[in-house]
């Protein structure tokens, strides 16, 4: 049943792709040709494709002499401002042969809390997805410290895909799918798929991680996946390598089924993990 549905993943209408910090920056900046080209067969198999992607705080760092990432807030948001620009250069530049254009859209989680900006946010995308232009969104570092702080692109890919009404979503990070443990850890086993309203008390994500570029972990996906999930929309989380296969509906990663009744999303219980917050 499970595989049947993401199976599904390359006949649905409109998928939310996240992308995190350390698949797309640094050693890693060349990864965005793969992630544009898995993008753009789907977006020509008909797929309206928003992309939520981090990283403009780890690609600003070089051009700001850094070769760690600021510890303190106003260096991480001048690197944001700076790497935002070269990131989104980046992926127009892939997309070009494709003859794809980019739309870059910077909001915040506040922002879809409020109704004004909240319907201003869904006619801009809806406006571009309807032009075929592909959305790139990324929190507005300069007036939201959400995602620095706590990871959270992966909660923005979740309110952006409910926001659009969006079929699926798709986050991507470094890691082929999730694990019962921390992968490495003695008795971790993958998780091939989380059925709706499955409790997930008995296994352990962590708490998010903060690593050299980016901010995240498996708590943060998992808590991302089930708000998403419990609106209806399918949620696969795999790694960035697998992009095509996780967009030409291939059996990897681990899928988080819909809630198959999404107006009652009451009965979604209690979304079993705790984001530990810590300070960068
Ligand atoms: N939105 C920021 C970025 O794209 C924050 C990510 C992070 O914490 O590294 O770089």
């Amino acid at each position: 049943m499970t595989a049947a549905e993401r199976a599904t993943l390359p006949g649905a209408r409109r998928v939310v792709v996240k992308v995190g910090s350390s698949s797309i920056s640094g050693e890693n900046s060349a990864k965005i040709q793969p992630i544009v080209e898995a993008i753009a067969a789907s977006h020509a198999r008909g797929t309206e494709i928003v992309l939520v992607s981090s990283g403009a705080i780890a690609t600003g760092m070089p051009f700001l002499a850094l070769d760690a990432r600021p510890t303190d807030l106003a260096t991480q948001q001048a690197a944001a401002a700076v790497g935002q620009n070269v990131l989104i250069y980046r992926y127009q530049a892939a997309l070009r042969a494709f003859e794809i254009v980019a739309g870059q859209v910077l909001l915040t989680a506040g922002d879809l809390e409020n109704p004004t900006h909240r319907s201003n946010a869904r006619r801009a995308m809806e406006r571009l997805l309807g032009l075929r232009i592909l959305p790139i969104v990324n929190e507005n570092d300069t007036v939201a410290t959400h995602e620095i702080r706590f990871g959270d692109n992966d909660r923005l890919a979740a309110l952006v895909a409910q926001l659009i009404g969006a079929d699926a979503l798709v986050l991507l990070s470094d890691i082929e799918c999730l694990y019962t443990r921390p992968p490495g850890e003695p008795g971790a086993r993958p998780i091939d798929a989380v059925e709706y309203g499955d409790d997930l008390s008995g296994y352990e994500f962590g708490s998010v991680v903060v690593n050299s570029v980016g901010t995240g972990g498996a708590a943060t996906k998992v808590s991302a996946a089930r708000l998403a999930a419990a609106s209806g929309i399918g949620v696969l989380v795999t790694s960035a390598d697998l992009v095509d296969e996780a967009l030409t509906g291939a059996a990897v990663g681990t899928w988080f089924a819909p809630n198959p009744t999404p107006g009652d999303v009451a009965s979604t219980g209690p979304v079993p993990v705790a984001v530990a917050a810590v300070e960068p």
